[in-house]
């Protein structure tokens, strides 16, 4: 077992708790990690094998996608111990339980992610009065359904297309992972001129050259079909859509897909970062040294939580979608700038951009990290 203070260093956890209430057969941990620069908010995930270690590793990780996304909240996460195919009452009532004990903990903003959604938000909200990722019917913004993870990924695209060779029009796209966030990024970019010319989901991939058509593609998934059954295109194995010949290589699924074992056959110039590292750090660099201009995950993929922030400041989803699209398409070119002028990887100068914000944050708080 890790032991907790091992978790400690400069930036968090302000706080670890260990939440347990037997009748309600709930056991889970919150992690507040940094709230300079005002509440954290995180998600709160459901799987049967959640540590606290992949708890605070998560929390950091929203710090820095926060402070890097200049948002006045801080980072956090929670999880539960829980299958999240439970029956729904079992599922409320862990669920609500679980808020409730932490309730006072105010500095911790519940949202929605793996296991969790936004009825479970709902119930939270009812029970303790906060949470982002709301139904619409509470005054949510939804953003899974309207793409704002995508968004911010076209958003970073924009701009990191001006860094390339090429131009949208009529470039080659692959994305591992048509779920909310792959497939609403095809649908946006095929809109700008880019031909999708293969998509994967767990079960497969399918591929054309010629380009696959979008909305059909969107069609055939949402009416719960796998995507290796779709009519035109090839059927290829899963893993393939990672290899192929293209411009810009969107991963929406699952981390270090690319790794030092398989770099040699990768062969896009442009990638846009759904996933959480999907690509190793060590490959990252070696394809970045070989020209790739690469887009790192907590500066390409926070629409997701821009359009929450701005869910929980009372916006509209307009002014979430203006939002998401001004501080993504800002963070990338002064990343991109600063590798230029800098030199170093993107998730690196990323990096520095998070702690500068978080440094400045934290320089005007009497307790630095509250
Ligand atoms: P989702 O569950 O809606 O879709 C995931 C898709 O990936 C599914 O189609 C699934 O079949 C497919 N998939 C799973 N494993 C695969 C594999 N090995 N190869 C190919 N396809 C595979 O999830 P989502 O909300 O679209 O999130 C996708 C990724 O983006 C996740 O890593 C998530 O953490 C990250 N992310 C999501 C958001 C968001 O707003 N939803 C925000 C930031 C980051």
């Amino acid at each position: 077992m890790t032991d907790i203070f091992s978790f400690s260093d400069d930036l968090g956890p302000l706080k670890v708790i260990h939440v347990n209430v037997p009748r309600h057969n709930t056991k889970g941990v919150l992690v507040v990690d940094n709230v300079a620069a005002g509440p954290a908010i995180g998600g709160l995930r459901m799987a049967p094998d959640v540590t606290a270690f992949e708890c605070f590793r998560l929390a950091r990780a929203m710090t820095m996608k926060n402070a890097a996304a200049g948002l006045q909240h801080g980072g956090g996460k929670s999880v539960m111990i829980g299958d999240p195919e439970m029956p729904r009452d079992q599922k409320e009532d862990m669920i609500r339980a679980f808020a409730k004990a932490l309730e006072r903990e105010t500095q911790y903003i519940f949202g929605p992610d793996m296991g969790t959604d936004e009825l479970c938000m709902a119930w939270i909200k009812d029970e303790i009065g906060r949470a982002v990722g709301l139904p619409r019917a509470v005054g949510g913004i939804p953003l899974d359904e309207l793409g704002a993870t995508a968004t911010g990924l076209v958003a970073a695209g924009t701009v990191a297309i001006e860094y390339c060779d090429f131009d949208f029009q009529g470039a080659r796209l692959a994305v591992q992972g048509f779920g909310s966030v792959g497939m609403h990024a095809a649908r946006l970019l095929a809109e700008k001129g880019v031909k999708l010319v293969a998509a994967a989901d767990i079960q497969g991939t399918v591929y054309d050259p010629d380009g696959l058509d979008v909305k059909k593609l969107v069609a055939h998934k949402m009416a719960g079909n796998n995507i290796r059954t779709f009519a035109s295109g090839e059927a290829l194995n899963r893993d393939e859509v990672n290899f192929l010949e293209c411009d810009i290589w969107i991963p929406a699924a699952r981390p270090d897909v690319i790794n030092m074992n398989n770099i040699e056959r990768f062969k896009a110039k442009l990638v846009l970062q759904g996933a959480n590292i999907p690509i190793t750090v060590e490959a990252e660099r070696k394809l970045e040294e070989h020209g790739v201009i690469n887009v790192p995950d907590f500066i390409a993929n926070a629409g997701g939580v821009i359009c929450a922030a701005m869910e929980y400041a009372g916006k509209t989803q307009a002014g979430a979608f203006n939002a998401i699209e001004e501080k993504i398409s800002q963070n990338t070119r002064e990343v991109l700038e600063r590798v230029k002028h800098e030199g170093g990887t993107t998730r690196e100068a990323a990096e520095r951009l998070a702690k500068e914000r978080l440094g400045v944050a934290m320089n005007t708080r009497r307790f630095e990290i509250f």
